[in-house]
């Protein structure tokens, strides 16, 4: 088996050298276990969060552990009489070429000609439900409402958008390039797009959310939700998904500035985690199916080739080079 493992603790930006590659033989399954090989590993920003010291919403990963990640994969050999050879599968399937379950920690997928495995990581796994749970259950969208996501050209906030647009809100993106801006816009639908990288926040939200801000999806945190904090509307959501501009913090993750716009405004800030939705896993699904059986909801993958180039690939979701949902393809083409 090929596999990385963490080697040490990355004090702030993650390395290559953060992990170890290792090989070893596979053990032989016991009873009631499958053999899968991993086909598609997911990539995302909370891995940054699982190598911390601390624990988050999941215990923190050990020195000289395999790295924690989801994927999805094949089952190769089965003592369980659950799955069988040839059967799709999802769960973590962690930083490695084959992983070993006892049936607990995966589940069987769907995978046909216009259902592609890649779509599991996407749209139908946790990044549809976190877009879906978080906007419908915490955002509330109402018609005419003015809705503003950060990370907008991203795998979680992309749906958003599109979501929202579907409830007939108004819909603003921020996002790191004019690349990424247009394909808002002009591919997605989203009424304006703003380039942080290279805006005036404060102005371009101004201009383009004429009517203030109902409810702000956060993926990011840090000066553009204290700058969304300045224009909310009364009775306003926020949605609190992920804070990735904070993630490399060396220290702990401080509040935001205009903190007390949260009460002036009688708001909700609300933090989730998409694990706790998993038991409304059919609804979000059914909603995400409709949407892109019918062109409403569209998604983009971005495939890095070979397990070997993940640590180096994890590292492009914090400047922001990849456009869409960043997976592995373990085996190299
Ligand atoms: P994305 O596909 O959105 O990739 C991350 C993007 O974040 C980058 O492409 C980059 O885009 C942007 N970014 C990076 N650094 C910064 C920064 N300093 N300021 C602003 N934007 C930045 O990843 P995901 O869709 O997987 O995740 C998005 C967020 O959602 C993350 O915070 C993640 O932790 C969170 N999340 C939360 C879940 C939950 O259950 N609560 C589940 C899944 C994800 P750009 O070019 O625009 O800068």
């Amino acid at each position: 088996n090929q596999q990385w493992r963490l080697a040490k603790r990355p004090v702030t930006d993650l390395s290559e050298d953060d992990f170890e590659w290792s090989e070893q033989a596979i053990p032989p399954l016991q009873a009631g276990e499958v053999l899968i090989k991993h086909l598609y590993l997911s990539l995302d920003p909370t891995n940054r969060l699982w190598v911390n010291e601390e624990d988050s919403y999941f215990p923190a990963v050990v020195i000289g552990d395999v790295m924690r990640g989801g994927g999805v994969g094949v089952v190769e050999q089965s003592l369980n009489p659950r799955y069988k050879q040839g059967d799709f599968v999802q769960g973590m399937l962690n930083w490695q070429r084959y992983a070993i379950d006892d049936g607990s920690g995966i589940s069987k997928i769907r995978v046909t000609e216009d259902l592609p495995i890649t779509a599991y990581h996407g749209i139908f796994g946790p990044i549809g439900m976190t877009a879906y749970f978080g906007l419908m259950d915490i955002g509330k969208p109402r018609a005419g409402e003015t809705l503003v996501v950060s990370a907008a050209a991203g795998a979680v906030g992309s749906l958003v958008g599109q979501m929202g647009k579907q409830a007939g809100c108004r819909v603003v993106g921020l996002a790191g390039s004019d690349e990424k801006c247009r394909w808002l816009t002009e591919t997605l639908g989203f009424d304006a797009a703003i380039n942080y990288k290279t805006a005036n926040i404060r102005e371009s939200l101004l201009a383009t959310c004429p009517k203030g801000i109902d409810i702000y999806f956060d993926n990011v945190a840090g000066e553009i939700l204290e700058t969304v904090l300045e224009q909310i509307n009364i009775g306003a959501r926020i949605p609190l998904c992920g804070m990735i501009s904070q993630y490399n913090n060396e220290g702990a993750i401080t509040g935001p500035k205009n903190f007390a716009n949260i009460l002036m405004k009688r708001a909700t800030l609300k933090g989730f985690i998409v694990i706790d939705y998993f038991q409304r896993e059919k609804e979000a699904f059914d909603y995400l199916e409709k949407g892109l059986r019918s062109g409403q909801l569209q998604y983009r993958v971005d495939v890095v080739d070979g397990l070997q180039s993940a640590p180096k690939a994890l590292a492009r979701l914090f400047n922001g080079s990849n456009t869409g949902k960043l997976i592995v393809k373990v085996d190299p083409s």
